[in-house]
This record gives C-alpha cells, sequence and structure tokens, in this order.
C-alpha cells in the first residue's frame, strides 16, 4: 500500500477483474498476521464480497472482536473496484490508515493504493497563512493570546510538511487560530480561482484521494458529498460506511443548516473591506441586532407557525442585502475578497434553504449568548438518501451496534433502505452477478441484504447483566432514586474495585454520582466529565486501572478499554430522547401524524440504540468479564422491555446485587475480565 501519489496498477482495469477470491485472501492475511481463524469475520466477507459482486447494499451488525475492518478490507482490495470507507470516529479513521491497510498490505500480494482525505479545514490554507498576520486580516479575527506562536508554528510547519493535515502538526492549535490560517468548504473560492491553488494541501489530499483505490473519510464528509450530488469525493463504485450507527446523525447535520447572528456581522465587517458601502454594511449589522434579539426571545424553541414567520422575514431580508453588499464587491486578485465573494454566496444560499423552511423541515433555536444560533434540520434523511446515495452504488452498512435484531428494520429505514423489498429487487433476477466489465450501476433499488456476525465471544460466560427490578422508578420518584441507585452504585464499585465505566444521562446525575464516589470511603479515582478533555479523560481512564469515569453521552460510544480497565458499566437510567428536544419532538410529532405509536416508533429504537453502544463498551475482547448495570428497574418491569433487551448483548441476566457483586470480584481478582 502506499499513502503516496501513485496510481495502481490496476486502477484503468478496475471494473473488469477481481484480483483475489475475497475468503482464502483473508486467511492469506490472517495467517501472516498470526491472527485466528474467525467464522464471523469469514461470514462477513463473504457478504461484503456478494454485495460487491452482485451489486446490492448490505446491513450488518458485526460485534466487538469479529475482526470487521479487514472483513470489509479484504472484499475491498480483491475487487478492484475504487471503493470509498467512511467512519465516525477519527481513532477508527487512523487504524485503518495506519494500521490495518499497511498490514493487509504486507500480509498479501495484492498491491493496492490508500489514502486518507479530510474536509477542507483540516489542511493549512496557503492563502491564508500568507496572510494572517496583515493588520486588516486580524480585524476580523479576534485572535487569541498565542496567535503569534500558533502562527509561527503553523508557517514552519507548512513549509516542512508534505500534507499540511492539521492531525500531523506537532503541538495542538487553538481552534481560534486555526480558523485563520484554515479554509472551510464555505469560503473557498476554488482551486481555479485562487492563486495559491496549485500547491494547496487541500487540492493535492484530493488529487491523492482521486488516484488511489481505497478512499478513507468521516461521515461528514460522505454526507457532504451525497448532498453535493458526488462532486466532493472521488468518483467511486462502492461505499462501506463503517460505524453506521452514526449515519443517519451526521447526514442530520450535513443536509441541515445553522447560522449564528454574529457570523452575519462578521461577514458585514468583511464584505466592507472588499467594496460594500458603509450604509450596506450598517444594514446588515442592524438585521444581525433585530436576528439576535428575535432568536434571544425563542431560546431553546422550535420555531412554527406564528413564532417563525418574523425569523422568516427577517432571513429573507438578511439575503437580499447580502446579495446587494456582494454585488458592489470590488472585481479584484485580492484573495481575501474572493473567499468574501465566496463565504456571501455560501451565507445566501443558507438564509434562502432557512427562510424556504418546508413541512419536512425542523427549525429551532440552539445556544445561548454569543453562540446563540438558528438551526434546520432534515424531519428524516431517508428520501434524500436513497435518491442521492443508495440508487448511486451498493453500500454497504457495518456497525458493532445497530440497536435490534436483523433485518434492523429502524436502522435501515432511518437511511431509506426498505426491509421489505429484499436485496433482489432491482432490475435483475435475484443473484444475477454482475457481467464481465459491468460497473455496478444497475441499482436502484433500496432493498438490502443482511447479516448478524455471530460474535467472537460468550456473551453469557463473559458478561453479566444486572437490573434490580425493586429500585424506585427514576422518573416517578428521582429523589428515593437516587438514595437506593447510589447505595447500589457503591457497593458495585467497591466490588470492582474501581475499574468502571458509569454512563449517565444527564451532566446532575454526573455530578451527584461522582460526588457520591469521591465523598465515600472507597480508595479510587474518580475522573468526571468536565474535569478534563474528553480525551484526556479516556487516556487517564484506559492508564489508571482502578479509576472510574463517569459521564454523558460523549462517553456512551467510542471508549475502547480492554482487559483490567473496565470491569463494570452502569448505566443510570434507560437513555430515552429528551422529550422537550425541538428535533426529537418533531420527529414524534410526524410519527403521530402518521398513526404511529411514536413511543414505539422514535422513543424506543433511539433508546435501544444508545443502551446497546453504552453496554457494549464491556466486552472488547474474548479474556474480557464483566457487569453492566443498569439502575432502571424499567428494564426489568415494563412491557417495552423486551424490545430494549433485544439490543443489548445476551448476558448471563440477574436481579441480585449479591450475585453482581460476586461476578464482578470475580473479574477485578482474575486479573482479567
Ligand atoms: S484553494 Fe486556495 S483558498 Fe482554497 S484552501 Fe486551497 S489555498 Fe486555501
Amino acid at each position: 500500500m502506499s499513502t503516496e501519489n501513485t496510481a495502481s496498477d490496476f486502477a484503468s482495469d478496475s471494473h473488469k477483474h477481481w484480483r483475489a477470491e475475497s475468503l482464502p485472501l483473508l486467511a492469506e492475511a490472517v495467517s501472516a498476521l498470526k491472527g485466528e481463524d474467525r467464522p464471523g469475520q469469514r461470514d462477513l466477507a463473504t457478504a461484503v464480497s456478494e454485495a460487491i459482486r452482485y451489486g446490492h447494499h448490505l446491513v450488518s451488525e458485526a460485534p466487538t472482536g469479529s475482526g470487521k475492518s479487514l472483513a470489509y478490507l479484504v472484499p475491498a482490495i480483491a475487487s478492484g473496484l475504487r471503493v470509498v470507507v467512511a467512519t465516525s470516529t477519527i481513532a477508527l479513521q487512523d487504524q485503518l490508515i495506519g494500521k490495518d491497510l499497511p498490514q493487509l498490505a504486507s500480509a498479501t500480494n495484492v498491491r493496492f493504493t490508500a489514502t486518507a482525505l479530510k474536509g477542507r479545514a483540516n489542511y493549512v490554507c496557503l492563502s491564508k497563512i500568507r496572510t494572517a498576520d496583515a493588520p486588516e486580516t486580524l480585524f476580523d479575527q479576534r485572535p487569541g493570546a498565542s496567535f503569534d506562536d500558533d502562527l509561527k508554528t503553523v508557517r514552519a510547519f507548512s513549509e516542512a510538511s508534505p500534507t499540511g493535515d492539521r492531525a500531523e502538526l506537532p503541538g495542538a492549535i487553538p481552534d481560534s487560530s486555526w480558523a485563520a490560517f484554515s479554509c472551510t468548504g464555505q469560503e473557498c473560492p476554488g482551486a481555479n480561482d485562487c492563486s495559491d491553488g496549485v500547491e494547496c494541501f487541500a487540492e493535492k489530499a484530493r488529487t491523492r484521494a482521486s488516484e488511489s483505490e481505497i478512499v478513507v473519510v468521516n461521515h461528514a464528509l460522505a454526507c457532504l458529498d451525497i448532498g453535493a450530488e458526488g462532486n466532493v469525493l472521488p468518483d467511486h463504485d462502492i461505499l462501506i460506511v463503517d460505524e453506521a450507527h452514526a449515519l443517519a446523525e451526521a447526514a442530520t447535520r450535513s443536509f441541515g443548516a445553522d447560522l449564528a447572528p454574529s457570523a452575519i456581522g462578521r461577514l458585514a465587517a468583511l464584505l466592507g473591506k472588499h467594496g460594500a458601502t458603509p450604509a450596506m454594511v450598517k444594514n446588515l449589522k442592524t438585521i444581525e441586532n433585530h436576528l439576535e434579539t428575535l432568536l434571544n426571545q425563542h431560546k431553546g424553541e422550535r420555531l412554527t407557525g406564528e413564532a417563525f414567520k418574523p425569523v422568516q422575514g427577517t432571513l429573507v431580508s438578511i439575503g437580499e442585502h447580502l446579495a446587494t453588499a456582494r454585488s458592489n464587491l470590488t472585481k479584484s486578485d485580492n484573495p481575501e475578497s474572493k473567499r468574501a465573494n465566496r463565504l456571501a454566496s455560501t451565507r445566501i444560499e443558507t438564509v434562502r434553504r432557512m427562510a424556504g423552511a418546508g413541512a419536512t423541515d425542523v427549525v429551532w433555536v440552539d445556544g445561548d449568548g454569543p453562540s446563540i444560533r438558528l438551526r434546520l434540520a432534515p424531519l428524516e434523511v431517508g428520501s434524500p438518501m436513497a435518491i442521492s446515495l443508495l440508487s448511486t452504488r451498493p453500500c454497504i452498512f457495518v456497525s458493532a451496534t445497530l440497536g435490534g435484531e436483523a433485518p434492523y428494520r429502524d436502522f435501515a429505514g432511518a437511511l431509506g433502505l426498505d426491509p421489505t423489498t429484499g436485496e433482489g429487487s432491482w432490475g435483475d433476477p435475484p443473484g444475477t452477478p454482475l457481467a464481465e466489465g459491468e460497473p455496478p450501476e444497475r441499482l436502484t433499488g433500496v432493498g438490502y441484504a443482511s447479516l448478524a456476525v455471530d460474535p467472537s465471544f460468550d456473551w453469557r460466560e463473559q458478561g453479566t447483566l444486572f437490573v434490580d427490578p425493586k429500585l424506585p422508578d427514576p422518573a416517578r420518584n428521582r429523589v428515593e432514586w437516587l438514595a437506593a441507585g447510589g447505595a447500589h452504585l457503591l457497593r458495585l464499585v467497591e466490588a470492582s474495585d474501581g475499574r468502571a465505566l458509569v454512563l449517565c444521562t444527564s451532566r446532575a446525575n454526573v455530578d451527584h454520582f461522582a460526588s457520591l464516589i469521591r465523598d465515600s470511603k472507597l480508595d479510587v479515582t474518580v475522573l468526571a466529565q468536565g474535569d478534563a478533555a474528553p480525551a484526556e479523560l479516556i487516556r487517564r481512564f484506559i492508564d489508571d486501572e482502578r479509576s472510574i469515569l463517569v459521564g454523558t453521552r460523549t462517553f456512551w460510544a467510542g471508549i475502547d478499554a480492554p482487559g483490567t480497565s473496565c470491569v463494570l458499566v452502569v448505566i443510570d437510567r434507560i437513555p430515552f430522547p429528551v422529550p422537550s428536544e425541538p428535533l426529537h419532538a418533531a420527529r414524534r410529532e410526524f410519527a403521530e401524524s402518521e398513526g404511529e405509536d411514536a413511543f414505539a416508533t422514535v422513543d424506543i429504537p433511539a433508546a435501544a440504540l444508545t443502551l446497546a453502544q453504552g453496554a457494549g463498551r464491556l466486552l472488547r475482547r474474548r479474556s474480557d468479564r464483566g457487569v453492566v448495570a443498569v439502575l432502571d428497574p424499567r428494564l426489568a418491569t415494563r412491557s417495552y422491555r423486551r424490545a430494549l433487551l433485544k439490543a443489548v448483548p445476551p448476558f448471563r441476566r440477574t436481579t441480585d446485587i449479591e450475585d453482581a457483586c460476586a461476578a464482578l470480584k470475580t473479574a477485578a481478582e482474575g486479573g482479567a475480565k
């Protein structure tokens, strides 16, 4: 494998030949890497291979430890097609590009090229870095105290680095400084209109990607490409989405819009430097203030009907004034002027999109104080996904936790897939292979194949799920629940000797439970959300085996703490979405308007997915042992518990805290979970 700017030996011929059969290639790779044969990994590799070969979509839940990344990468490189792999977390991107793909290249005889591609704002912008300390540029940037040092560091880096990638900087650069050295897609005028376009790091990264067969991106960039009708990523034949449980939310963000009044004010000042008259700038600043006043009257609220009308009128007015100011910009080759023009153009699009919000959009006011903003999100992303993605190429969706059982109806439905259609619903009879040389373009359907990969874990032997049905109901009697649940928590973390992840549904619960453990006689380190940055807290949690990490949603997914650093996962309550959250409330309303039971079709699937992710933090290796304790009796008593329990691994279940503590002591004393 190479991440250099080299074309594949097979690239020109990529549709015509599979380079190898997937299963023998997988066996070769596993053997060379001294791994073990995993039937689940073979099943997934076969399913991915068939999806690529026959041109259909695939949805698969592949639990931790099943070797899923190798299972999809092997058919991807064997196919000889251009494949984009999208992940949610930077950790998985780094693992794929820094470890899995190089290992695959060295372990097999198949030659291929691979590279990572990030959003434009991740690369140094040569145009901006040159003028970042010019007085007229600083006028709008409100630089932080470290700005001058940051500028020196990034300038030196940009002169030496072949990539200009922020992740490769020797030290951290604050976001406030980085914004002055990088360029978002919203402000970049494009390489053809930029005097630094030839040397531009972001453009070079795109070129490398267009010459690579495997391109690793994040969900946001993949969604941007879907929304831009394929203009962001290089042409590709297959999309593989790992951590696919997070894709619908990424698409919701990507297909939506947001607008901070302060951004209008800053843009007005910028336009004023490049030709907009003082009167035009003043008008825009007046409307900025008006919009801010309106938004402050509706903090946290969803805007519909009469409440939306004044905001809508203000948005229309902003669009008109921006268009007037933009038309007055002086025609020049000044790079900042071009960026101002481009930024004005994208802002006009944004305000028009928001002003034209329809019945399938949700508009609400988010944030507070200087960060208050108007946000818009589509009610659902299934329709645009079906039109712009699913009809264009086979898509393979893989995740360790999809929340439910095959065929994963809730997950699939949210992405526009149709669980009732079946995988053979396209123009050709089911199972018809692609003819030699035929790219998989005949796909027009939204059916899919599904696969539940057998775990390599012995769930009942390795894990225990503890729920005490006698605990007070947290929704009915919070005070009693906090007291009784807290007492259980102390007994559990004493038995586990720390080594616990406590996942809470609110900041108030984080503060309560963290203080409770700190004030107890237990000699353990408590790391609470807010004590440090999340990445730092996770690092300390993994390094200090006897520590306890207490946090909210940020920590429900993505923590990989194998071995003795985490033998206990405590979940405070069933993670139902917050009813007042505007987007969630709108989804419920929509479900009800369609005659559906919103609790069953909106609340339960969302809670099941989050619960599955939380419980999935426990076992990361076959040698791991431990307990998931849910301090919410409703998981053992309510009729909806069955739907939720289906999303949790099939651990041995107990309602006896003595039993749970005994299991924890065994796990902790055994030196392994
Ligand atoms: S094309 Fe020019 S403005 Fe755009 S990111 Fe590259 S250097 Fe910056």
